[in-house]
């Protein structure tokens, strides 16, 4: 299982030990599969300086999409989100780092591209909300569930970025 309640560092443990590593799940939807912008997204959040655990292209079930969403699963749109989500390959991710839940969904942007400012991602590449190219974990107790959803055992990676030391002093 991923060691998703790691605190202490393992380059930089005098640094780092007393701030909380999270995990978050990002994962490019049909739409941004589609559209060619697998690429450019990956690259919003590795410029950043967050750290990929986890990368693979997923052709999701239905019962998988039904369950990542189920907290929506009264909303009007929920179908129409389950095809949408169910419509293609999506790109699935899992990224660690310091804050990275809360600064990924700022790099994401507001739900409804219109209203997402320029810069992120849905602001500078999407126009409706039930086509906006990317999701992000909403909490750090979502984002272990939701690598734990959409990654097995074995499909995430520790590793120690060699940047490392030059984006966390
Ligand atoms: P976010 O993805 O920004 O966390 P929500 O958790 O509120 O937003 O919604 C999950 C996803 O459901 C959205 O990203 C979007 O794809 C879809 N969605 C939300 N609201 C609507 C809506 N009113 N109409 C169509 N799709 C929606």
């Amino acid at each position: 299982a991923p060691k998703n309640s790691r605190k202490t560092h393992v380059f930089l443990p005098h640094l780092v030990a007393s701030l909380e590593v999270e995990q978050t799940y990002i994962m490019v939807k049909p739409d941004g599969v589609q559209r060619g912008l697998v690429g450019e997204i990956i690259s919003r959040f590795e410029k950043k300086g967050f750290k990929l655990t986890g990368l693979k292209l997923f052709r999701c079930p239905k019962e998988l999409a039904e369950e990542h969403y189920k907290e929506l699963q009264s909303k009007p749109f929920f179908p129409k989100l389950i095809n949408y989500i169910t419509s293609g390959p999506v790109v699935c991710m899992a990224w660690e780092g310091v804050g990275v839940v809360a600064s990924a969904r700022k790099l994401i942007g507001a739900t409804n591209p219109l209203q997402a400012e320029p810069g992120t991602i849905r602001g500078d590449l999407a126009v409706q909300t039930g086509r906006n190219v990317v999701h992000g974990s909403d909490s750090p107790e979502n984002g272990k569930r939701e690598i734990g959803l959409w990654f097995k055992e074995g499909e995430i990676c520790e590793w120690i970025p060699v940047q490392e030391p030059w984006v966390i002093e």
